[in-house]
């Protein structure tokens, strides 16, 4: 007797759906507020803020009022302890947008300084405001002469009395217009034998006599977030703002910087999601030739091979940020995910909006922006090429 046997439906492969089993049900409500939040908050925004280059601080302040900023500090300090994975979805939810990144900036990247290195009365100052949204914070580590050689800052902070008196120049500080705290990077030793032994970090606060923000940058893209030069002339600050001892800061700068990079990595794959989910839909729709530019062999390799990448950056990103939840030492895996994510989604930004055809290049379409954001992303929080080094050191070379 022949047996019928049901005919099996082709699998469909849902590109966006991950297996993360350290997210649990508490992160995905997190991101379900936040999303509505941001959905009401900044959608409606974002051509606004994107011409007047420019987010306004009443934006993190609600953010803040709301319980998005700073999910990972201690109760004692005004916030709710949370898990990085926490942060993760606050920078995934902001790229999604792709606006307000610096609020995971400031949430995620500088805020962890004070809470590693800070004193308690630091601590107990600035913390319960950077939770709440009085304050952002920007950091500044670039000038005018270097970037990616950081050991070779300028700007100097000389002891008098129960002061440091800094004077010098830092330039492209994301933040640099809407933050209430700075963290400055100085050289407290300019004679040291070693140049990255000199170096310190201040907690200059805005305001501070002799501290100006210089002129707002015009940028190629992520025109919403404000980017500035901070200009120091003889600016005084008392020495307890000294955070953690002095001539560390490099040691704390290269301690930090796991999590950033992780940090810009998941904000670059997910920005690498969404332009591939818009460009999906756009070549689903628009026709050409009689038919839909989706049934063509090169735009459907173009998708497969798109896909592809996605999936493996997913996996990778995922597996290093359960390893740096888990406190382990991924530096260099870390600096392979930076560089190489973040190069995908800019090639990615060509390839999509190639696919967008004029309408890619016109405003309306979000590809555009996405197209010009993107650009900065193997540039900042160090370079491509910085990352390689970075690997080919640790692979003893
Ligand atoms: C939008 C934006 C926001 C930023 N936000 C901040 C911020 O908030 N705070 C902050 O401190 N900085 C910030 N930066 C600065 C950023 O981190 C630097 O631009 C970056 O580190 C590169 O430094 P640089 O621009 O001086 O380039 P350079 O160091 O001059 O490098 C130029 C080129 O030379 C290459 N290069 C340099 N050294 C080597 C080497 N040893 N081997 C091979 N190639 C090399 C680089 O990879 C790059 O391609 C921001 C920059 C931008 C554009």
């Amino acid at each position: 007797m022949s047996q019928t046997i049901p005919a099996s439906k082709p699998a469909t492969f849902d590109l966006f759906k991950r297996n993360r089993p350290f997210l649990t049900q508490e992160h995905e409500m997190f991101r379900s507020s936040l999303r509505k939040f941001l959905e009401r908050e900044a959608v409606p925004n974002i051509e606004k803020w994107e011409e007047e280059q420019y987010t306004p601080r009443e934006f993190y302040q609600k953010m803040g009022e709301q319980g998005f900023l700073c999910p990972q500090v201690a109760p004692e300090y005004g916030g709710l302890g949370l898990d990085f994975g926490f942060n993760m979805v606050l920078a995934e939810e902001l790229s999604r947008v792709g606006v307000g990144g610096l609020a995971s900036m400031s949430s995620s990247i500088i805020v962890p300084y004070l809470e590693r290195y800070g004193t308690e009365e630091q601590k107990k100052k600035y913390l319960p405001k950077c939770v709440s949204g009085e304050i952002t914070t920007a950091i500044g580590m670039t000038e005018p002469g270097i970037g990616s050689d950081l050991a070779g800052m300028r700007t100097t902070a000389v002891r008098d009395g129960d002061h440091y008196i800094i004077n010098g120049q830092k330039t492209f500080i994301s933040n640099g217009i809407n933050a209430g705290l700075f963290f400055i990077c100085v050289k407290t030793d300019p004679t040291a034998t070693l140049a990255h032994k000199g170096i310190s970090i201040l907690l200059v606060e805005d305001g501070t006599p002799g501290f100006s923000c210089g002129r707002k940058l015009k940028k190629l893209g992520q025109h919403s977030t404000d980017t500035a030069e901070l200009v120091f002339e003889d600016a005084r600050v008392p020495v307890s703002n000294l955070l953690g001892e002095e001539g560390k800061g490099f040691y704390y700068l290269m301690d930090k910087l796991q999590q950033e990079r992780i940090m810009i990595a998941i904000g670059a794959l997910v920005v690498a999601e969404e332009m591939l989910k818009t460009t999906m839909t756009y070549v689903k729709e628009r026709h050409a030739f009689g038919k839909p530019i989706s049934s063509f062999q090169n735009t459907q390799f173009e998708m497969a091979e798109m896909a592809t990448e996605i999936s493996m950056a997913q996996t990778f990103v995922d597996d290093l940020t359960y390893r740096h939840m888990n406190g382990e030492n991924v530096s260099t895996q870390v600096s392979m995910a930076k560089w190489s994510i973040t190069e995908m989604a800019r090639r990615m930004s060509v390839r999509c909006l190639q696919l967008h055809g004029g309408y890619g290049f016109m405003e309306e379409y979000a590809i555009a922006r996405r197209y010009r954001d993107v650009a900065v992303m193997p540039i900042y929080g160090g370079t491509t090429e910085i990352m390689k080094n970075i690997i080919a050191k640790n692979l003893g070379m």
